[in-house]
């Protein structure tokens, strides 16, 4: 017999207490955490750094990041350089055309604030959280390879607690262009 899953007794209201589904929501995370794979992104030179992850003496395979160079088929972007006005809303296009749950490492200094280019500057982005939400900072000019592969450990372990309800985000739309024409 077919077995609805929703009206099943197999499954509790609450989801914190069905052995069923936290069972399956950590393999999920496992499944999840071991093969991020991030969308091939770099707008300057963080992108040098980041790019070295590849090779032999960081091996970032080993955590089973492939890069990819469709967005449809990545769940993470780092946001490795300057992020201008003008690649603004390109970046957030890339971001809704990733599937969900996805995730973002906003590395160096002038991702997370605008950095040499955070004060008189018209045409650079000062905080990439405006357009699209940051999940980890990874802060520095430019941030080490090892630096990288922490912030990915650190991404790792919040994938791992993660719950049903909290893979489910609110897209962020074009918030931040609407209140910059306003
Ligand atoms: Fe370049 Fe430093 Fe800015 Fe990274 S933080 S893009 S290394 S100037």
């Amino acid at each position: 017999p077919v077995i609805n899953l929703m009206e099943s007794s197999l499954l509790d209201k609450t989801t914190s207490n069905s052995i069923v589904l936290t069972t399956f929501n950590d393999f999920s995370n496992w499944a999840r955490l071991s093969s991020l794979w991030p969308l091939l992104y770099g707008t300057s030179c963080c992108f040098i750094e980041s790019a070295s992850l590849i090779g032999s003496r960081s091996d970032s395979d080993r955590y089973g990041l492939v890069p990819r160079s469709s967005p449809r088929q990545a769940d993470l972007v780092i946001t490795a350089g300057t992020v201008t006005m003008k690649m603004a809303p390109s970046l957030v296009r890339l971001y809704e055309q990733m599937p969900e749950p996805k995730y973002v490492i906003a590395m160096g200094a002038c991702t997370i604030t605008g950095g040499m280019f955070s004060t008189d500057s018209y045409s650079t982005v000062r905080g990439v959280d405006k357009p699209i939400p940051v999940d980890v900072y990874l802060p520095g000019c430019p941030p080490k390879p090892e630096a990288i592969i922490d912030a990915i450990v650190k991404l790792r372990k919040r994938v791992a607690q993660e719950t049903y309800e909290s893979k489910i985000r609110l897209k962020p739309g074009n918030r931040f262009f609407t209140s910059i024409h306003q």
